[in-house]
């Protein structure tokens, strides 16, 4: 599914990591979070024993793959990666438990698309410590018992609310990651600029930030897109100075440059980009404002609609552009105002 936050290539992939907050005082903003996760932490340590398992949900890109591994270096564990959907059978599953090491911290990520059969196999896992596999079929099928070394799940979802019951009753701690405030924003974006060597004085940190969605991934593709924009355009500018070069070669970045840099990929001036503008234009100009259902909003825009639900429009919501109504979607006043569209029974101007 097309995901806005995703990041694009392998190399993307690599700048990713390497700005990633290694521990917790590193890692910027969800203050509350941050402080439930820490007590949990302590708590472990001080008995010796592995944390809680955690589920971790919220739109892609706010921190949820950064904090699972910093559960595992705060607590000294090695840490395994997996994600749903390489889980598509118990089998899946139980090769993957029983190869933990003791204490080891297990990510899941996309926990919700993991498949049935291995969910009920994880409740017991998670619970005892022990999975029951079943050798053979029909009536002369049996099931053996298998003790697995103690580990903590790290359980990450876009959507907590598709995650079954009991799956979600087995987790110690759940926490909800919102949005990041432009502050917060600003102080990745410090924090990454640095790492990349690019000067990005607070004028256009600002503007970065306010055009990132909330979402720490895209600030820091944003921040990238920007210093490509200097490194190519940088000499051409009369205000280039010695004084402001940063440590790639470039000078600082203005805020024109990030005006540009981002007009060039399609990212408007509150960070919208094109498929959320798709969504908005046509509950606005289509369904004239809605109320419009979720299956037909996402035929008409081309999109599954699980990509609809949990990446564009919580942000959507967020900031006030778009209502949930039992009988669909609505567009408000803002979002007309935003799209430039006159409301209905107002004049156009
Ligand atoms: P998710 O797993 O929720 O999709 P990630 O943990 O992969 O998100 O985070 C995406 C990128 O955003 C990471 O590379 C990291 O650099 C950055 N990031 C996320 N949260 C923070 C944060 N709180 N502070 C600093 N950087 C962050």
């Amino acid at each position: 599914p097309h995901d806005p936050a995703a990041p694009e290539d392998e190399s993307e992939l690599a700048v990713e990591g390497a700005l990633r907050p290694g521990s917790l005082a590193e890692f910027v903003g969800q203050q509350k979070v941050r402080g439930q996760l820490q007590l949990l932490l302590d708590a472990a340590r001080i008995q010796q024993r592995p944390p809680d398992h955690i589920l971790l949900s919220g739109p892609p890109g706010l921190g949820k793959t950064t904090l699972a591994m910093i559960v595992a270096y705060e607590s000294g564990r090695p840490l395994r990666l997996s994600s749903g959907p390489a889980i598509q059978h118990a089998g899946d599953l139980a090769a993957l438990l029983s190869s933990l090491v003791p204490g080891e911290v297990l990510f899941i990520d996309e926990i919700h698309r993991m498949a049935r059969s291995a969910e009920e196999m994880l409740y017991l896992a998670m619970e005892d410590f022990r999975i029951d596999i079943m050798v053979g079929k029909g009536a002369g099928a049996t099931s053996i018992p298998l003790d697995l070394a103690p580990f903590t799940l790290v359980g990450a979802t876009t959507r907590s609310g598709l995650l079954p019951n009991p799956l979600r009753d087995r987790f110690g701690f759940t926490a909800h990651l919102e949005y990041y405030e432009p502050d917060e924003l600003e102080r990745v974006i410090a924090r990454s600029a640095n790492m990349l060597g690019v000067e990005v004085p607070p004028a256009a940190r600002d503007e970065i930030a306010r055009r990132s969605r909330g979402t720490p991934r895209i600030a820091n593709r944003l921040l990238r897109r920007v210093r490509d924009y200097v490194i190519v355009h940088g000499d051409q500018s009369t205000t280039s100075s010695t004084s402001t070069r940063g440590a790639a070669g470039g000078r600082a970045a203005t805020e024109s440059d990030v005006h540009a840099a981002l007009d060039l990929y399609d990212v408007d001036a509150i960070g919208l980009d094109r498929l959320d503008r798709a969504v908005l234009d046509a509950v606005v100009r289509r369904f004239r404002g809605g109320p419009v259902g979720l299956s037909t909003l996402a035929v008409t825009v081309g999109e599954e609609a699980e990509t609809i639900e949990s990446v564009v429009e919580p942000y959507l919501v967020r900031i006030g552009f778009l209502g949930r109504t039992p009988r669909g979607r609505i567009a408000t006043p803002e979002a007309y105002a935003h799209l430039r569209v006159p409301q209905p029974g107002e004049a156009a101007i």
